[in-house]
């Protein structure tokens, strides 16, 4: 085993890129949990990710890509071939009037952040969303009532072949937490949102009052993902739970945060097989006590640990 990994990394050792081989991906989430990848690589043009992915699909070996982590729970044996993150390469953002476009390795909270300095209105919504721009277009994410797919104009992705596509927002297959860029397989590299002008002062005063909100009400002070379940129709999984007593349960270094029912926070040390533990306590006593299944909204990936 140890020497396929070994063979495995070298096999992107000339690609001129960062090749970790063995990560832990714990180095790489929110949550601080996950078992490690085989190999990842970090590529900091496209050039270099059209060659990565070559070498991969040439040696039929699985590819995963990887944000910031902010929607995952790898689980505790790590993720078998490769991972691929984009760097700082390509994290670049500009302006053309009141277009943005982002490349997709840049956090979706500071490309938020530079429209509104820019007097462009129309991605307040996602100043509280840790993720990446290419995570952020693949979960098509959301809050305060509007979504990625409202601003976005289009992407640019490369597909499993290597081949570089403009996509428009209408062919992404948008829907509540859901792209079609999984099961396309593609690699988002770039997306451009169609702005209006704002009013800056206006603008910053909302996010303002939006992150105080989220400082009051989510515990954001030990790692966590996010929303652990999505919301059912017309109600709050984080009502569900609480309603179902749950607050506070802890399950090895992992519990359901005091503060917001929907939140699994890591005490520190936590394992994936904990969370999933207390997911699937909170969805059983959900579902008997009212009837509502709870569907997860954070990203299950990789393996279980082998026992032995
Ligand atoms: C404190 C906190 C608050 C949050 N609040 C919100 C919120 O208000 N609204 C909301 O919607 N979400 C929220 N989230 C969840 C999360 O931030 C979003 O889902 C985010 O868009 C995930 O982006 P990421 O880069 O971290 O993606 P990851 O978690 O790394 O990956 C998520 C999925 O996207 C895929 N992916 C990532 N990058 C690419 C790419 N370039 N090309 C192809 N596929 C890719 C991955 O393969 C995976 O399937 C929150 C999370 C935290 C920790």
């Amino acid at each position: 085993m140890e020497l396929d990994r070994r063979m495995l990394c070298g096999l992107f050792q000339d690609l001129a890129v960062t090749v970790l081989c063995d990560e832990p991906l714990a180095r790489h989430t929110t949550w601080r949990i996950g078992g490690s990848a085989d190999a990842m690589v970090i590529v900091e043009t496209v050039e270099q990710a059209q060659s990565v992915l070559a070498a991969a699909r040439r040696a039929a070996i699985p590819v995963f890509v990887l944000g910031r982590g902010s929607n995952l729970l790898v689980r505790d044996g790590g993720i078998r071939g490769l991972v691929i993150k984009l760097g700082e390469g390509l994290s670049e953002v500009s302006r053309d009037g009141d277009r943005v476009t982002a490349l997709a390795g840049k956090g979706m909270v500071s490309t938020a952040n530079i429209a509104i300095q820019n007097g462009l209105s129309g991605l307040e919504f996602a100043t509280g969303i840790p993720g990446s721009v290419g995570g952020a277009v693949t979960m098509n994410a959301g809050a305060h009532g509007s979504e990625i797919k409202d601003a976005l104009l289009a992407a640019t992705v490369l597909t499993a072949d290597g081949e570089l596509l403009a996509v428009p927002a209408a062919d992404m297959g948008f829907a509540y937490r859901h792209s079609v860029v999984r099961e396309r397989e593609w690699t988002v590299l770039s997306a451009t949102f169609a702005l209006h002008p704002g009013d800056r002062d206006e603008m910053r005063e909302r996010v303002y009052a939006w992150r105080r909100r989220r400082q009051a009400t989510q515990p954001l002070s030990l790692p966590n993902c996010g929303s652990v379940f999505r919301n059912p129709p017309g109600d709050y999984a984080a009502r569900l739970v609480e309603a179902a007593g749950l607050k506070g349960v802890r399950i090895g270094n992992a519990a359901i945060s005091e503060l917001h029912a929907n939140f699994i926070v890591n005490l520190g040390g936590a394992r994936a097989v904990d969370v999933l533990q207390l997911m699937e306590r909170a969805a059983a006593e959900v579902w008997e006590r009212f009837g509502v299944r709870l569907i997860p909204e954070v990203r299950l990936v990789g393996e279980d640990e082998a026992r032995g």
